[in-house]
């Protein structure tokens, strides 16, 4: 960078995918473009907020002499509104690093996401980190002029562009610390330089920022002094009677860029030994990542006497409520605390046992609401809070009383708490019955379930990756155990007269033998099945033993997992086995003894070792007739 060449304009191209971004922006978030106002004045506040904490510690960076605040003027006559802060401001590589190109991986993410949908779309935008761009829906050129407060005041910078595809760069003097952000409006957006309507944005948007945002026409020379628009008194400090639901709603907005009001929330002051307040929201949809991106700890914001600290959702939430937002305001903290001191802070841990205990008295709310706040939460957050029964074992008997499931009887996902299937089930019932597969589907067909639907009993149909994780950490609940249907441990009931005689059960175990004789190294253990009614053969699993889906989600993590025998249990009444049993053809039978097994191993959703030898085999068997006479 060259930097002694301090008059002259530097002219650079955005990064491809800025440019990309901008397009997508424009045409995604058109209808809601007021949304930039929002974007620009939090990017303000978070630059105020910042200059504020840094200077606890750092004095170099005090002296501005002025109280933050924002100002927004708008001019009518040339089509501009432009909002300065007096922050931290951005020195110039911060700008080259913020403006003109992408370094968030979070970006990617939001260009693969668009939906088109734009209200889906415009719920993205405050979530990535875009912000800044969003003035592009609006302003066909941006000009932003800033200061950091550490650098002299010929070291300011100008940066502009008309989000085409390039932005210039020059070094300017500038007197005081902060940036200012200018939008030259395009033609058919020129109808926000308007002073009413950008206060009734600011009002709608950005009504909570916590500090003063002032907004004057350059117009309207009558008006002598500009207006404080918002409200900025911190809301969680005020007693919750004097608050109003749309007030917690907008609050909430502008916490959390969400357009929808929250489900539901908890405003608690906490005095005593330690005092604290916090204020806490369920969300009414998840951002779209929620499942799978694990690490976004955003969600609630410290405070440490209304003093913005940092975003401590790492410290304050465990992973599976990552979908809480809020703020917490301590009276004790240090205002010069730092990250490795709140890491083992036994003050946080307290406000930490807190806030889990308030979020999940929110979820138990909305709970006892049911309906369809209950089933939206249930589609949103039910899988991640279902990690909690891992995560966090002081809870985990409250958890698992908020999480539901499919189930045989309620096919539907998340239909059934495990409360409710112990009062179906009844007192003599003495387990909680699950299957785990990939899909409904191939639960429905499994030959586990046959003589569960033949005895009556319910059982859980748990499809999502994480229930393979939950039934390993979930051993009972209301003190009955939770048991794989896999397992081979229920039997079905025999009907009348139709037991097994002893001969015929010395037959049976005979048979098991010669089958585990022929498939040799393949089987652990062969034996007749108490359970299969419609099914020739299925894999029984060991109790307590690896299934085969938990062996497949390891293998393609990349782990390594032990060689499998798998039990088999075979249906001695089934046409195939009678087959099996009656042929005298050696090598016939040693087929079919295979074929059992492949196929309690696919139906299962397992891999077959050799597929190809697989399909020639049931291609041999079906061509062939039988060789033999057929004892029937
Ligand atoms: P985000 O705010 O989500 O990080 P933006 O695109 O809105 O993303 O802004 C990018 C970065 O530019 C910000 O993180 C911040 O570092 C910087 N920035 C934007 N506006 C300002 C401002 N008014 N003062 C200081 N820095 C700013």
């Amino acid at each position: 960078m060259n930097d002694t060449n301090a008059t002259s304009v530097e002219t650079r191209a955005f990064d491809a995918e800025v440019h990309q971004l901008l397009k997508l922006m424009i045409n995604a978030l058109y209808s809601n473009r007021e949304i930039f106002l929002r974007e620009l004045i939090s990017n303000a506040s978070d630059a105020l907020d910042r200059l504020r904490f840094q200077a606890l510690t750092d004095p170099e960076l005090q002296g501005t002499g002025q109280d933050p605040a924002i100002s927004i003027s708008v001019d009518p006559e040339a089509g501009t509104i432009v909002v300065s802060d007096n922050g931290i401001g951005m020195t110039r590589q911060d700008v080259v690093e913020n403006l003109g190109t992408i370094a968030r991986s979070g970006t990617a993410r939001f260009l693969e996401s668009l939906s088109g949908d734009q209200k889906a779309d415009a719920k993205l935008i405050g979530q990535f980190g875009v912000g800044f761009y969003s003035a592009f829906i609006v302003a066909d050129r941006v000009t932003v002029e800033t200061r950091h407060a550490r650098v002299q005041n010929d070291e300011a910078v100008r940066w502009s562009s008309d989000g085409k595809g390039e932005y210039t760069l020059e070094t300017i003097a500038r007197d005081q610390p902060g940036t200012r952000v200018e939008l030259q409006l395009a033609e058919d957006h020129a109808d926000l330089a308007d002073a009413d309507r950008i206060k009734q944005i600011v009002r709608h948007y950005s009504n909570h920022i916590s500090f003063p945002i002032r907004v004057v026409s350059t117009a309207a020379e009558e008006e002598a002094e500009p207006e404080i628009v918002n409200d900025t008194q911190a809301l969680w400090t005020r007693p919750k009677s004097e608050i109003s639901d749309e007030e917690y709603a907008e609050f909430y907005q502008g916490l959390s860029g969400d357009l929808q009001a929250p489900a539901q929330w908890a405003h608690h002051h906490v005095e005593g030994k330690q005092s604290y307040s916090m204020l806490l929201f369920l969300p009414g949809q998840a951002p779209f990542d929620l499942a799978w991106n694990r690490d976004d700890r955003r969600g609630v914001k410290l405070y440490i006497q209304r003093v913005f600290i940092m975003d401590a959702a790492e410290q304050l939430l465990p992973r599976y409520l990552r979908f809480i937002r809020g703020v917490v305001d301590s009276a004790d903290l240090p205002l010069n605390v730092s990250r490795e001191i709140l890491q083992d802070s036994p003050l946080l841990d307290k406000i930490r046992a807190a806030v889990v205990r308030r979020a999940l008295d929110m979820i138990e709310k909305v709970a006892e609401r049911g309906g369809e706040a209950w089933a939206t939460f249930q589609h949103e957050f039910g899988n991640v809070l279902k990690e909690g029964v891992i995560e966090d074992p002081d809870n985990r008997e409250r958890i698992a009383r908020l999480l539901r499931f499919a189930s045989t009887a309620e096919r539907a996902p998340h239909s059934v708490s495990l409360a409710g299937y112990l009062e179906r089930a009844g007192e003599q019932q003495d387990a909680i019955w699950y299957l785990t597969g990939d899909s409904m589907d191939q639960l429905l067909a499994s030959p586990h379930l046959e003589a569960f639907d033949k005895a009556g009993v319910e059982v859980l149909l748990l499809t999502d990756p994480i229930d393979l994780w939950l039934v390993n950490h979930l051993f009972e609940f209301d003190g009955k155990p939770l048991k794989s249907a896999a397992s081979g441990e229920f039997e079905a009931p025999v009907d009348e007269g139709a037991e097994a005689s002893e001969e015929q059960k010395q037959a049976h175990d005979q048979l098991s033998g010669t089958i585990k004789k022929l498939l040799g190294e393949r089987v652990g253990n062969v034996r007749p099945s108490k359970r299969l009614t419609e099914s020739a053969s299925c894999i029984a699993e060991d109790a307590g033993g690896m299934t085969l889906q938990m062996r497949r989600m390891l293998k393609q993590a990349g782990q390594d997992v032990p060689p499998f025998k798998p039990d088999l249990e075979i249906n001695a009444s089934h046409p195939l086995v009678q087959h099996l049993a009656a042929t005298g053809d050696e090598h016939r039978r040693a087929e079919l003894a295979n074929l059992l097994l492949d196929q309690a191993l696919l139906i299962d959703g397992g891999e077959l070792a050799d597929p190809s030898g697989f399909v020639k085999r049931v291609n041999r068997l079906l061509a062939e007739p039988a060789t033999d006479g057929e004892s029937e």
